[in-house]
């Protein structure tokens, strides 16, 4: 079955550097090949996706990416450059790749111009943000033309994780929860619903956003989320819509990335219906084997794989 992967990475000599900090969740031979693989689109990236049957991978620029300047005219400058070096190679391979832009959120008003470029001028498909920039949160009123502008364009925001800004109390002493095995589930579980509270998806109600690893964890919660939000008496928040489900229904999507288990993928299914899951790797921190075997064994209906493995994205992408 035709298969569009949505959240792999890459990065390129002049923005490695970035990743440094990330070196730390890995051991040293892995990250090494990662690093390799991350400069790499032809050598084993293109030949794997030939092996194994993915038709398109949509590229990122791996996490934290230009978030991390802290030098804002920088920040801007990286952003172009990462987006016009990721144009250069969606349009080397038109039918094998597509993009999402990286954007300098340290110059709002900035990003929002930058992500009309990368859609209308250099032909990406949206955004990837990189969680919190700066201790910031995008349902902060200063990124409101980001969202403004990506409701205009009709393209999705994919929140990917990140650091969070600072070390949780309950997270010290134990290292091993920071990073990818749990504390940037919860991180960005937090971010997304930030945004909902927020009110994002009422001020801008055509935007998508985008959610990784099953949509961390988000999926399980709706029920409990609904039922609380009852109870809070909405603490003088007001919604638009009943519920808090309704806005995960209505404007979220999430993908496989780094969850290669059937029970979670079904309890995603039932929580958010086949037309809300998108087919993703994480490459390649993650493995594009055991992904593929994944999605192609899942107990599921031909029609809903089809939509997971690539109808939903044509749709969303516009692929
Ligand atoms: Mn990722």
């Amino acid at each position: 079955m035709k298969k569009i992967a949505i959240e792999e990475h890459f990065t390129t000599a002049a923005l490695a550097h970035y990743s440094e900090p990330a070196a730390a969740l890995f051991d040293p031979a892995r990250w090494e090949t990662a690093m390799r693989r991350l400069l790499d689109f032809t050598g084993v990236r293109l030949p794997q996706m030939d092996e194994l049957g993915i038709d398109m991978e949509v590229l990122s620029l791996t996490a934290p990416g230009i978030q991390a300047e802290l030098d804002r005219a920088l920040a801007v400058k990286r952003a172009a450059q990462a987006n016009d070096a990721l144009a250069e190679i969606v349009r080397a391979h038109p039918t094998r790749f597509s993009g999402f832009a990286a954007l300098a959120l340290q110059d709002p008003d900035g990003a929002a111009a930058e992500l009309e470029r990368a859609v209308t001028q250099l032909g990406l498909c949206g955004a990837l943000v990189n969680g919190h920039t700066h201790g910031e949160y995008l349902d902060a009123a200063k990124f409101h033309p980001v969202w403004e502008r990506a409701e205009a364009l009709g393209v999705p925001i994919y929140l990917h994780p990140a650091n969070s800004y600072d070390v949780w109390h309950n997270l010290r002493g134990h290292e091993e929860l920071i990073g990818p095995m749990w504390s940037w589930g919860v991180e960005t579980a937090t971010h997304a619903l930030r945004i909902l509270f927020g009110g994002v998806f009422d001020r801008f109600p055509g935007t998508t956003l985008v959610l990784g690893h099953m949509g961390e964890g988000l999926p399980a919660l709706l029920w409990r989320l609904d039922s609380r939000w009852e109870f809070l008496d909405q603490r003088g928040i007001r919604l638009a819509k009943p519920r808090p489900s309704d806005y995960v229904r209505d404007n979220m999507v999430i993908t496989t990335s780094g969850v290669c288990a059937h029970a979670p993928l079904l309890g995603s299914l039932l929580a958010l219906g086949a037309d809300r899951i998108m087919f993703a790797t994480d490459y390649p921190l993650e493995s594009n084997h055991e992904a593929v075997r994944f999605i192609e064994t899942a107990p599921i209906s031909e029609p809903d794989r089809a939509k997971i493995c690539h109808r939903n994205a044509e749709r969303l992408l516009g692929l």
